[in-house]
């Protein structure tokens, strides 16, 4: 019979987040009692994308667990692109919201970097506004916010002991939200690290060079045990609804990464859900609460 027992450490992000999110509750406790102002995270969600509503409704509750003042925007499908630059400028003056989270992708009659772009970049906790993501590619700078998904998995890596300094990474994809903004934060730990995409040859032998291997493509379980090198700690950071009609909901969630083959060959792996996902919030939590800091230090960039 097969072995069917897990080789790799599984590395599971529910607890670090919960640890964090805690940690996040204290520091607004503290603010209350201190006399500052609660951190208020203003979420704009345009349309109604199901997978959408129920990132923006997590992230909002919990914000609300820790203490954050969630300001929840909702906006019709049709909004146009003024009227939601309008309401990035109220939010970016209402002295209440620290934080402004515009909810991706956003329907495509928007001018998405124009968007993010008006969004003051000292509430801007999503890290993705061009200052932010500017000061990011420079070696030496620090951003006032990083994205939060990389960011997560920086802090899974370091949680689980992992060592970038002169790690070869492959990064496999090359969002703004993901892939890219995390290869940077990777060089700048010290990483080597190769950034690879739909256009990219060779795949599996490029990934097998992988000390640490990050699949964020979006292909249901693209990587399979040939592109692992025995050993390799993987990151998974796909979420994909694939079809189950036994599933509760229609669907099941699958990563990346073929975890079942995949285990057998890691050396520590993350699992969808429960893996990187729990620590894109909490990120997103401790942010806000930098966002407050900053408004108490009157930072302004405007
Ligand atoms: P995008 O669709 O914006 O980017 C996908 C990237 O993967 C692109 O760079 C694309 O290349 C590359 N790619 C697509 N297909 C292949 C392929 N067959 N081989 C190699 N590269 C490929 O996705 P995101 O970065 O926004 O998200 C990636 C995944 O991560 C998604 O499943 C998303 O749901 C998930 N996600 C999870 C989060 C979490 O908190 N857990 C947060 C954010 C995202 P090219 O540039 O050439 O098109």
């Amino acid at each position: 019979m097969a072995d069917q027992s897990s080789k790799a450490t599984i590395l599971s992000g529910k607890e670090l987040a919960a640890r964090l999110r805690g940690q996040v509750a204290e520091k607004v406790a503290d603010r209350g009692r201190a006399g500052l102002t609660r951190p208020g995270l203003a979420t704009i969600l345009v349309g109604e994308e199901p997978s959408s509503q129920v990132y923006v409704r997590n992230k909002q509750k919990s914000g609300q667990e820790v203490g954050i003042h969630s300001i929840g925007h909702v906006l019709p499908e049709d909004t146009r692109q003024d009227a939601l630059l309008e309401l990035i400028h109220e939010l970016n003056i209402n002295p209440e919201v620290h934080g402004i989270l515009v909810q991706l992708p956003l329907p495509k009659h928007l001018d998405e970097a124009a968007i993010l772009a008006a969004i003051s970049p000292s509430k801007d906790v999503d890290g993705l506004h061009p200052y932010n993501a500017g000061l990011l590619a420079q070696k030496g700078r620090q951003p006032l916010f990083t994205p939060v998904t990389p960011s997560g998995i920086l802090l899974l890596l370091q949680e689980a002991r992992v060592s970038l300094q002169g790690a070869e990474v492959v990064v496999l994809g090359r969002s703004n939200i993901v892939g890219l903004p995390l290869a940077l934060m990777l060089v700048k730990a010290n990483a080597t690290v190769t950034i690879a995409h739909s256009k990219s040859q060779h795949l599996p032998a490029l990934s097998r060079r992988a000390d640490i291997l990050i699949a964020a493509v979006g292909q249901p379980e693209l990587v399979s045990v040939d592109w692992v090198k025995p050993g390799a700690t993987v990151i998974d950071v796909g979420v994909n609804r694939l079809e189950d009609k036994v599933a509760k909901k229609g669907y099941r969630l699958v990563g990346d990464v073929a975890f079942d083959e995949v285990r057998h060959v890691a050396g520590a792996l993350t699992p969808v859900p429960g893996g990187v996902g729990p620590l894109t919030i909490a990120v997103l939590l401790q942010n806000t609460l930098h966002a407050a800091q900053l408004s108490d230090a009157a930072v302004s960039l405007d």
